[in-house]
């Protein structure tokens, strides 16, 4: 057995085994039987028949108070094993290099590495390490990414809310070597800049890169990027459009998205700061039309109790897309409230197209792309959903 094992170990409840049985990788605290007496890291978890059932993150102040990390109970978390499963994941993405120098090397439960994100943004990594357990292993982590990629630097993005429930501080800090402020990203033969000290997320929206380059074939005429944030979707219609107005309600984001533009050689795109429900109701009195809009809202739904109202939210906006789109335009439409499920999606745009009167065609469902796995029986993994409709007349 391994030294781990030996160390700390943790009981859990028919129910807790259950989960891992099923393909989830988290226990909760109420599944714990008996939980460890060590400080945060890594257990071996026992069913209550005293079973060895496989090693595990802990984390004491955490409602998930086990992660799964791998179910043989002899398997030794140390530097090496960490170095085989990143290797794995970043092997997945050999494909992506052709298109992109930014994408997603790590997604978390998605690549059996709990808790951890980690985003390439060309020569540099941004990382989030977002349970008390798997700081225990930062060390080790820093190390195998160091190692497989040569990246030139890494930063932790450790700012998101949900370290506070993890009993950890929140904060941004540099761990190797330098991160500029301003990395210049290529994706599908557009450039644009990402901010990983700053920006969203970790500095750029990733996880809608294949959906820009796919939306982008579509595009044609006069078109409208909704929540364009630094003009992703803008600089990718830009291509193919004859004029695209991008709409956010941030000035800061549009003062980038002007900026991108600039570095795209590309002059058609009009950068609006507006409120987009109060932008879309406007245009639909002016009775304006557009061939090609996109809808990348930011999530609505950031709990299970706000659905109702985020629903009425994405009903109003699709509805008013649907009735600016011209005969024959193409509406994106996205999603990514992880408690918006795809078949609630699904329905609120059919809801939307029959209050619409118009004849739409359904014309493709787009999900996480595979830097983003989503994987099935972890529905956590998934939460961004897209439609590519189309306005039969
Ligand atoms: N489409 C972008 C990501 C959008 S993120 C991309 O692919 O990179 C959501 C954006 O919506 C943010 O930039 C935020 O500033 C903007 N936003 C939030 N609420 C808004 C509103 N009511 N009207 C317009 N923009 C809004």
């Amino acid at each position: 057995m391994g030294k781990v094992a030996t160390t700390s170990s943790a009981r859990v409840s028919f129910k807790g085994a259950q989960r891992w049985a099923a393909g989830h990788p988290w226990i909760f605290r109420s599944d714990l039987v008996e939980p460890p007496s060590s400080p945060p890291g890594a257990v071996t978890v026992f069913d209550s028949r005293q079973k060895p059932l496989g090693i595990a993150l802990w984390s004491p102040h955490s409602e998930i108070s086990l992660r799964l990390l791998d179910t043989n109970p002899d398997a030794t978390i140390n530097a090496d094993w960490w170095h085989d499963r990143i290797a794995r994941a970043i092997q997945r993405r050999e494909s992506l290099d052709a298109h992109a120098n930014a994408f997603r090397l790590l997604h978390a439960e998605g690549d059996a590495v709990p808790s951890l994100v980690c985003d390439r943004y060309d020569r540099w990594l941004v990382v989030q390490l977002l349970s008390a357990g798997i700081e225990q292993y930062r060390a080790d982590i820093v190390k195998a990414l160091v190692a497989l990629t040569d990246a030139d630097g890494i930063l932790a993005r450790n700012d998101p809310p949900v370290r506070a429930r993890e009993g950890l501080a929140r904060e941004t800090t540099l761990l190797v070597g330098d991160v500029p402020q301003e990395i210049e990203v290529h994706e599908h033969g557009i450039r644009y800049i990402a901010a990983p000290w700053t920006g969203q997320k970790t500095g750029a929206f990733l996880d809608q890169r294949e959906a820009r380059a796919r939306i982008a074939k579509y595009a044609h005429g006069r078109a409208l990027d909704c929540f364009s944030y630094h003009g992703s979707f803008a600089l990718h219609l830009a291509r193919a459009a004859d004029h695209v107005t991008a709409i956010d309600s941030s000035r800061a984001a549009l003062e980038r998205a002007a900026q991108n533009a600039d570095r795209n050689g590309l002059t058609n795109i009009e950068c609006v700061e507006a409120n987009a429900f109060d932008y879309l109701r406007d245009q639909q009195r002016a009775r304006a039309r557009f061939d090609t809009i996109v809808l990348d809202p930011p999530a609505f739904a950031k709990t299970r109790q706000a659905l109702t109202s985020a629903l009425r939210g994405y009903h109003e906006i699709n509805l008013r897309a649907m009735k600016l789109l011209a005969p024959g335009g193409t509406l994106y439409t996205a999603s990514c409230s992880y408690h918006l499920t795809k078949p609630l999606f699904l329905e609120m745009i059919e809801r939307a197209a029959a209050d619409s009167g118009r004849r739409l065609a359904f014309r493709e469902f787009i999900g996480q792309a595979l830097d983003h796995p989503e994987v099935l029986t972890i529905p956590e993994t998934g939460y961004i959903k897209g439609a590519i409709l189309e306005a039969l007349d």
